[in-house]
């Protein structure tokens, strides 16, 4: 059994906060959530990317190499192979389009993993499985430090194992009980600026 972490951690350094939000999806939420101040200090990314690695350990044996897409899963991605000590290279979105970085190709038959931080949906995370299987990888297994999609594996059958679990509630702005209280919107990381 692997430690995960903890939604006390997040809150802890600001990276989870409640209030009454504007998500980028238009939904309305009590919470926000976003990696990239937990990231933002090293020491704690790498023991994020140490706790996935032994996640990904104990599901996928023989892996060649961990993919993530940009900008999201760059760190995390990047810690988690370093844990395993295996080659890292990440997605980009090119004119709408989710593409390998540019000079880059996966081979034939390499078994991949793929780091996110946050998979909500898992859209995004299914582009990226296309594009590899594409070029004739396989993707053996799925991790993210956080997963928000509210159910234990939105890849079945492929394995996926994440470092918490975060249901929160969000309404659409016509159903939202917040702004029935007159409670003011934050739209997260439009106007806040964060000094580390
Ligand atoms: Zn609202």
């Amino acid at each position: 059994m692997i430690d995960s972490l903890t939604i006390e951690e997040f809150t802890a350094c600001g990276s989870h906060q409640q209030g009454h939000f504007l998500l980028s999806s238009g939904l309305h939420s009590s919470d926000y959530l976003q990696c990239a101040l937990y990231l933002a200090e090293p020491r704690r990314a790498a023991r994020a990317g140490s706790l996935l690695a032994a996640a990904l350990a104990e599901t996928v044996s023989e892996i060649d190499l961990v993919v993530s897409p940009a900008m999201g899963g760059l760190i995390i991605g990047h810690e988690t192979a370093r844990a395993l000590g295996l080659p890292f290279l990440f997605t980009e979105r090119a004119d709408g389009e989710m593409v390998l970085r540019r000079g880059f190709a996966v081979a034939s038959g390499q078994r991949l993993i793929i780091v996110e931080d946050v998979v909500t949906t898992g859209k995004s995370t299914r582009e990226v499985i296309e594009i590899l299987q594409a070029d004739g990888a396989e993707v053996v297994g799925l991790a993210s430090m956080v997963n928000r999609s509210g159910v234990p594996n939105p890849f079945e059958p492929r394995p996926y194992r994440a470092l918490l679990e975060a249901s929160f509630p969000t309404w659409n702005p016509d159903d939202c009980p917040l702004c029935r209280d007159g409670v003011p919107i934050a739209k997260p990381g439009s106007r806040q600026i964060t000094k580390i």
